[in-house]
């Protein structure tokens, strides 16, 4: 087992967190999300430890919430000390309805609507992670009306291409989130905040991609700050308190992928850090992070039952399952790789090629093409391994499919914390 929180019964079950899933299958009916709780406030322990070990008890470490967002997650993330980014009035509203402290609150989000960010000053969050200039306009002058000074930082775009996958590549020049260092429009962005009387300029933010396995994109993208930092302060004499370096750490969903150490990744950053900041004569900014995949996908399994096992002789082997792409759009939108076990037989061999094809009108609803995969029988539960990020907080109702349920697993005790949307909740907004 590559995942060291799943493993294989007696019985030939697969065990998640040390509870048999075929169980819980029987139990909860599938599709079902698992979330392991205990190893989700490991991973919060881990990278609040590591944070405040390498850059300071002043660097809160901020979980991105989007990857995986409900109620439970925040009392969680909220108990384990963790600050969260929101990136839409729903999560903002989801991480308040259960009490997370506001001022531990970022805002994110390229286009943010006015209603949201007069939401988020009202809310009174920590900041707000402002992406254009028309948007610092606005929460200038709403702030002005609310009588307020709101603390903001500027996101920017370093022109960093983090050499993983294109759609997940965010501090690219061109790309739609912030504004652009190289072309000169950032340190304009900087004096126009500068100028305005109802923020408060607390620093600078970039996040320049996901399922990143090394430093450098880290440590490039810094250098590029740090030049703009310095660049600033030589011409306008202003310093940025704080400077947000994003998320991105990856994670192992297949054998190939490495296991990230976050301790030595994060150590060898800080020594990065530390070197470019007295290469510039810096006073020292508090460096922020924000992971979102790190904390939440090896938390995660997704449960199915298996239909039909379809052989198109001579051609390619599909094993079909009662979920797909409205519950893990991942494969659909980047091709994404996973690794998926047969959970009531886990104990066979991985000895077939096989697809696995979801329920959907589409031929692009898989899970994974030509997967080594165990044989499989209609009745057979599987369990697609390390799901806990983007797949619910991407979920659809497409094909008018419900919604799974989420359950909790922690040594043994399950919990549901996510009820499974039913026919009537698919039409209760509709007239
Ligand atoms: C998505 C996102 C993150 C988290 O990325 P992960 O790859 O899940 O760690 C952090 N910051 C911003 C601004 C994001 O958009």
């Amino acid at each position: 087992m590559i995942h060291s929180n799943i493993s294989v019964l007696e019985n030939g079950h697969i065990a998640f967190s040390n509870t048999d899933v075929v169980e819980l299958a029987n139990k909860f009916g599938t599709p079902l999300y698992l979330l392991d709780e205990k190893r989700f406030r490991e991973n919060c322990k881990t990278y609040r430890n590591t944070v405040e070990k390498y850059f300071g008890s002043e660097s809160i470490p901020l979980y991105a919430s989007k990857a995986l967002c409900c109620k439970e997650i925040y009392r969680i993330v909220s108990q384990e000390g963790l600050g969260t980014d929101v990136v839409s009035g729903g999560e903002l509203y989801t991480a308040l309805s259960v009490g997370f402290p506001s001022e531990k609150i970022y805002f994110h989000g390229n286009n943010k609507t006015e209603e949201e960010i007069i939401y988020g000053l009202n809310s009174n969050i920590g900041a707000f992670v402002v992406d254009n200039f028309e948007e610092l306009a606005f929460i200038n002058e709403q702030a002005g009306k609310l009588n307020k000074v709101q603390n903001i930082l500027l996101r920017l775009s370093p022109g960093i291409d983090p050499h993983t996958h294109r759609a997940v590549v965010t501090g690219n020049v061109d790309s739609k989130f912030g504004v652009a260092i190289e072309t000169g429009q950032a340190f304009k962005f900087v004096e126009k905040a500068l100028e305005c009387k109802n923020v408060n300029l607390e620093g600078i933010h970039c996040h320049i991609g996901s399922q990143i396995f090394d430093k450098y994109p880290f440590t490039d993208a810094a250098s590029i700050m740090l030049d703009f930092a310095s660049d600033i302060k030589n011409k306008l004499g202003f310093a940025f308190r704080k400077i947000n370096l994003g998320g991105g750490i990856g994670v192992r969903y297949v054998e190939n992928d490495p296991q990230m150490d976050i301790d030595s990744i994060m150590g060898e950053i800080k020594n990065e850090l530390d070197k470019l900041v007295l290469e510039r004569d810096l006073e020292q900014p508090i460096f922020l992070f924000e992971m979102g995949r790190f904390i939440c996908a090896d938390a995660g399994m997704t449960l199915y039952t298996v239909g039909s096992v379809k052989e198109i002789e001579g051609y390619k082997k599909y094993v079909c399952i009662d979920g797909g792409m409205p519950d893990n759009p991942r494969y659909a939108l980047y091709g994404s790789k996973y690794t998926a076990y047969n959970a009531t037989h886990g104990d066979r061999e991985f000895d077939i090629v096989a697809s696995i094809a979801g329920r959907c009108c589409e031929s692009g609803d898989l899970i994974g093409e030509d997967m080594n995969l165990q044989r499989f029988d209609r009745g057979d539960i599987m369990a697609v391994a390390v799901t806990g990020a983007y797949n619910y907080s991407m979920s659809s109702n497409y094909n008018r499919i419900p919604k799974p349920a989420m359950v909790s697993v922690n040594n043994g005790e399950a919990k549901l914390i996510i009820k499974r949307q039913s026919y009537e909740d698919i039409l209760a907004n509709e007239i």
